[in-house]
């Protein structure tokens, strides 16, 4: 007994430190036959790495499937020995946290709707105290890098000590192309902030549906995801949950072959110093750059002074309104994006009043 969960914890280890990790398996377990099903097909692929499944759901609305409950447990339990794959579920509460662990399931995450609750996170935190299992955390639904961040410190301080991140998108009113808007920047602003933790991708619950699925996750995979958590279904179109999001196992597989899988870097010289000569022209264009922006505020100051001497307004729509059309065009011109150049000019200009607003209360 006590070599087979030796063993079992060493694959765990393995799985958890492979490159490209892949997870996958239903959104929920809906049946023990479904699960098992699940998991043969998956493993019958040969590329996956760990089998999920919800045993608790956090719905947004009452009346929808809250998950088969504790019952479920057993049929994951059943569906690793039977595969060799180790299970990770969803947790939300002390008492899932318990029971998940009595029943052998090898990696927990906290989803997205109980990481923007400090008060859940924390009960959580506390039932992992002593505990040695990997977590995962997803992002919290709304653009919150603090509150991910906190569950992060939370889990952290109970002595967890392998923790990873799991990108599922943020929630936003109104339709949109996305079940949840990936705002990329933010996954990436984590990582750089925690460079050594694992960030997975959720492409499932940030397309929402299945056709764009492959496009996500390959934008993942080039940003360097450390790899992807897909729902896939025996039958994705009856699942009791997230009906439009899975794929089959089969599908899965496919995806994955698909998928241009990128490495971070390459054991090659010639490759090195053809990047290094690149960077380097770029460094000179952005200190070049910077220059002439610094120069640029040294104009608007002296705008500022002529606006203070005669009391005009530093905000003059109409020459802002004409700034930026002229901007656009030659931007358009230059291959440059019309929502890149409102941005940038938007920024440069707040720049400008922030300097003018300086001399003119000076
Ligand atoms: C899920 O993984 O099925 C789930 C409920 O995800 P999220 O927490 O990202 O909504
Ligand atoms: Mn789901």
């Amino acid at each position: 007994m006590q070599a087979i969960e030796t063993t079992m914890k060493n694959l765990v280890q393995e799985k958890w430190n492979k490159r490209p990790l892949i997870i996958s398996g239903p959104c929920s377990a809906e049946t023990e036959e479904q699960v098992i099903e699940t998991a043969t097909r998956l493993a019958a692929t040969g590329k996956v790495d760990m089998l999920r499944a919800g045993i608790w759901k956090p719905r947004t609305r009452p009346g929808m499937f809250e998950g088969i409950g504790a019952k479920g447990l057993p049929w994951l339990q059943r569906a690793k020995k039977m595969t060799g794959l180790p299970t990770t579920v969803e947790v939300a509460t002390g008492k899932q946290v318990e029971d998940a662990l009595t029943f052998d399931v090898d990696v927990l995450w906290i989803g997205a709707r109980t990481t923007v609750n400090p008060f859940s996170v924390q009960e959580v935190a506390d039932a992992l105290k002593g505990v040695d299992v990997p977590i995962m955390i997803k992002n919290p639904i709304n653009p919150d890098l603090e509150l991910w961040t906190g569950a992060v410190e939370r889990v952290e301080k109970a002595g967890i000590k392998q923790i990873g991140l799991i990108h599922r998108g943020f929630s936003s009113y109104g339709n949109t192309e996305y079940r949840n808007a990936p705002m990329w920047h933010l996954a990436i602003e984590m990582k750089r902030r925690n460079p050594t933790m694992m960030l997975i991708n959720d492409p499932s619950h940030i397309s929402g549906r299945r056709d764009i699925l492959l496009d996500v996750a390959q934008k993942a995979i080039d940003l360097d995801f450390d790899g992807l958590m897909i729902e896939s279904h025996i039958d994705p179109d009856n699942a009791w949950s997230d009906a439009k999001q899975q794929v089959t196992p089969e599908r899965l597989a496919e995806m994955l072959d698909t998928i241009i899988w990128r490495k971070e870097d390459i054991n090659s010289e010639e490759y090195h110093a053809a990047l290094e000569k690149l960077r380097q022209q770029i460094n000179h264009l952005d200190d070049e750059l910077m220059q002439i922006l610094g120069q640029r505020m040294k104009v608007a100051e002296k705008i500022g002074e002529y606006k203070k001497n005669n009391s005009i307004t530093i905000l003059q729509t109409n020459r802002w309104n004409e700034i930026l059309e002229r901007a656009v065009n030659k931007g358009e011109k230059l291959g440059l994006s019309n929502e890149f150049i409102t941005r940038y000019f938007d920024a440069v200009h707040m720049e400008s009043i922030n300097h003018q607003n300086k001399i003119m209360n000076s």
